[in-house]
């Protein structure tokens, strides 16, 4: 690793009165949580691309709904990493912090940050494809579809599926967060899914200094400094 990248890059961030953090499913890897590109992007034989659509919750909501379950159990017993560790002490160094994450996972959360939008949505909640109810769920033993308990309509993760639209007030947030940051700190995304994917575009045009940390960069632009390797590896070395 480039030690002059690395100094630039915390330079940068110390004298930055706002930090924008776009994170994906890489840096929860070294958590022990499957990204969906990529090894173990497999469950059973669906790819994840096919099971997180409504289609496929319309169709076989046994089947996803079984996979929802799975993966709440899997990662009920992960912890955050220090690369989120590190972003919590990047929030309470830094006067305008805004961390969106495509990650349904909850870790950030657990880790401590405050100010996360949670793009996507999260694992930890459902809501009722009738009423439209939403509830914080953490409780494992639901493998089964739970119905809601006021109009008895099937009840279905509270995340964002793949052809879906973004609830339009994270989205106000986060393009917000975007256009007023001095540095745009991207971690672990591969960058297809849209919109984040262009968020780094946003932010650049906006003049905001863009780093990327990922262990295969795959940001669609250039960014300023790009870091290849774990996130819980770079991130506490960007820390002064
Ligand atoms: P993705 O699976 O498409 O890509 C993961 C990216 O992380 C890749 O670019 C990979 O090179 C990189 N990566 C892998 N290990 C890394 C590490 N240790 N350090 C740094 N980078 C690493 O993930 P995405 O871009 O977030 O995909 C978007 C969708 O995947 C989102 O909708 C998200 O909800 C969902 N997802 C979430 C989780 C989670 O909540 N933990 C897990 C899997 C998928």
């Amino acid at each position: 690793m480039d030690t002059h990248q690395i100094d630039l890059v915390r330079e940068k961030i110390e004298n930055a009165a706002f930090i924008t953090v776009l994170t994906g499913a890489g840096i929860s890897a070294e958590s022990g949580i499957p990204t969906f590109r990529g090894e173990g992007g497999l469950w059973k034989q669906f790819k994840a691309e096919e099971l997180a659509t409504p289609e496929a919750f319309r169709d076989t909501p046994g089947i996803v709904w079984e996979w929802y379950h799975w993966r709440r159990e899997l990662i009920s017993k992960k912890i955050p990493n220090r690369a989120h560790d590190v972003l919590v002490i990047l929030e309470t160094k830094t006067p305008g912090f805004t961390l969106i994450t495509q990650n349904v996972d909850g870790l950030h959360a657990l880790a401590g940050n405050q100010n996360i939008i949670e793009l996507h949505g999260t694992l930890w909640k459902t809501r009722c494809t009738g009423c439209h109810r939403v509830v914080e769920e953490r409780s494992f033993t639901m493998p089964l579809i739970p119905t809601c308990g006021v109009c008895k309509m099937m009840l279905r993760p509270h995340v964002v599926w793949f052809g879906e639209g973004i609830d339009s007030f994270n989205l106000e947030g986060s393009l917000k967060a975007c256009r007023e940051c001095e540095v745009f700190l991207v971690v672990g995304t591969s960058s297809v899914v849209q919109p984040a994917a262009s968020f780094a575009a946003l932010a650049r045009s906006e003049g905001a200094f863009i780093v990327e940390v990922n262990v295969t960069p795959a940001l669609q632009i250039r960014p300023n400094i790009s870091l290849t390797g774990k996130a819980a590896d770079i991130l506490p070395q960007l820390l002064a």
